[in-house]
């Protein structure tokens, strides 16, 4: 084997992988442009202070994870470790706060973040994500939540459990967080080291841990949802209603929390029902969040935004846990076979034809004999082999061989082909 590999954490999709990807593709990109949302591509790389000052310096994201490098310019840049903060960057860029609001869009990409390599866990991970800009309401949250829902049944992962919670403004936050420290003070000491440091530094973030989920002093925290002021609690109890209204079904997690400040109200996360069902041991599939505050962090006006991020390799995982196959691949519908001296040209010029009919064709290689160009053809699983030798080329005719037939060969004029194939079995 030769000496080099993909970077650690980082995969290729090989062919046999692309069925279930292209199907989690398709059916992403065919679901969000069913509720009117439109592709946005953005740089893999941007000005670190895209995610600087929005994810921000407190956040694994960018304290721990980030790919960060010098251009030959000597401008700072980062490989993107999420989508949201680069759309939200696109969208002040181009002066979409003028178009009809919201904006809605997705992406389709490939996301970068130093973390620990794991099952479910990888340096390079692709992300499917929603945004819809410039709505504060209810219904923009509810609309998302319910796409990505959506989307889960339309690839056959229908057992997965949505949670969902309210963590207000950040006003109500501040208050919240100080009854939560309180609260956690007395426990410090048994926490794990990773909560003891977010005691000071982000407490609210401690609710999130994964190590810390069973220890009392969380599981008797008090709710965030207590803490909500009027108007967050009614914008939770709309996003419900309508959630409720188009059949989502849903549960109410206090413990769901996003650290950073510039979520508002609404979040969620999307999980495998039990352990081991998602192929891995790493759970949420897809999460997201209203993130009223961040466009600001980024210099622009104040703007309304809510989205949600799936994990495609983690999807991957668990339609392999469950047995979910893609579709199966269109076939080749024909294998050429040239012979002699003209047929190769002759066949050239049939394929050509062919797929310019929408048939899919391989072409076969000149220089071997019949037998072997045959077998060759039946491994491709080939509907019908299109042989072409000097005979054939000179009064413009094919045989065409009905592999997936009874194998009868019947001798067609080259213009009729397609219409044989496309006709045939
Ligand atoms: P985690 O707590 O598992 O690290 P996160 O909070 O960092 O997740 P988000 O930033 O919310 O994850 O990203 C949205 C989704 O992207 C996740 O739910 C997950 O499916 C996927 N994801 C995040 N990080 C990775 C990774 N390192 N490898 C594979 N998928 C990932
Ligand atoms: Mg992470």
């Amino acid at each position: 084997m030769a000496d080099l590999q993909a970077p650690r954490g980082m995969s290729d999709v090989l062919p046999e992988d692309e069925p279930l990807w292209r199907f989690v593709r398709d059916t992403a990109e065919r679901v969000a442009r069913s509720f009117d949302y439109r592709l946005i591509n953005t740089p893999i790389v941007e000005d670190v202070r895209v995610f600087s000052r929005t994810v921000g310096d407190e956040s694994d994201i960018v304290s721990k994870e980030m790919y960060v490098f010098e251009d030959r310019g000597g401008g700072e840049l980062a490989l993107r470790p999420e989508g949201t903060a680069a759309v939200c960057r696109a969208y002040l860029e181009h002066g979409m706060g003028s178009r009809p609001q919201p904006v809605r869009l997705y992406y389709f990409g490939p996301m970068f973040r130093y973390d620990r390599p794991q099952a479910g866990r990888y340096r390079q991970l692709w992300q499917f994500g929603v945004e819809c800009i410039g709505d504060p309401s209810p219904a923009a949250d509810a609309e998302i939540i319910e796409l990505q829902y959506t989307l889960f049944r339309e690839l056959g992962l229908d057992d997965l459990t949505l949670s969902i919670n309210s963590i207000g403004t950040a006003e109500t936050r501040r208050t919240y967080v100080d009854v939560l420290r309180e609260h956690l003070r007395p426990h410090l000491e048994g926490l794990s080291h990773d909560s003891q440091r977010r005691f000071e530094t982000n407490v609210l973030r401690i609710l999130d841990s994964k190590e810390d989920a069973e220890h009392p002093a969380l599981r008797s925290a008090p709710s965030i949802l207590d803490y909500l002021t009027d108007e967050d609690a009614e914008h939770f109890a709309e996003v419900r209603g309508l959630l409720d209204a188009s059949g989502v079904a849903y549960e109410v997690a206090p413990r769901i929390v996003r650290g950073l400040d510039y979520y508002a109200r609404t979040v969620w996360e999307f999980e495998p029902p039990a352990e081991g069902s998602d192929g891995g041991q790493q759970g949420t599939v897809s999460a997201g969040g209203r993130y009223d505050g961040l466009m600001e962090l980024l210099g622009g006006p104040a703007t309304p935004g809510t989205g949600t991020a799936m994990g495609v390799e983690r999807t991957v995982l668990n339609l392999r846990a469950r047995g979910i196959e893609a579709p199966s691949d269109a076939p080749v519908d024909v294998v050429t076979i040239p012979l002699g001296e003209r047929g190769p040209a002759a066949a050239l010029r049939l394929a050509q034809s062919l797929r310019a009919a929408g048939l899919t064709v391989r072409a076969g290689i000149p220089g071997r004999s019949l037998r072997a160009q045959l077998r060759s053809a039946g491994a491709a699983g080939a509907r019908y082999a299109a042989i072409l030798g000097d005979d054939e080329a000179a009064r413009g005719v094919v045989q065409l061989k009905h592999l997936a037939g009874d194998g009868e060969q019947r001798e067609v004029a080259v213009g009729d082909a397609a219409d044989v194939v496309a006709g045939g079995g």
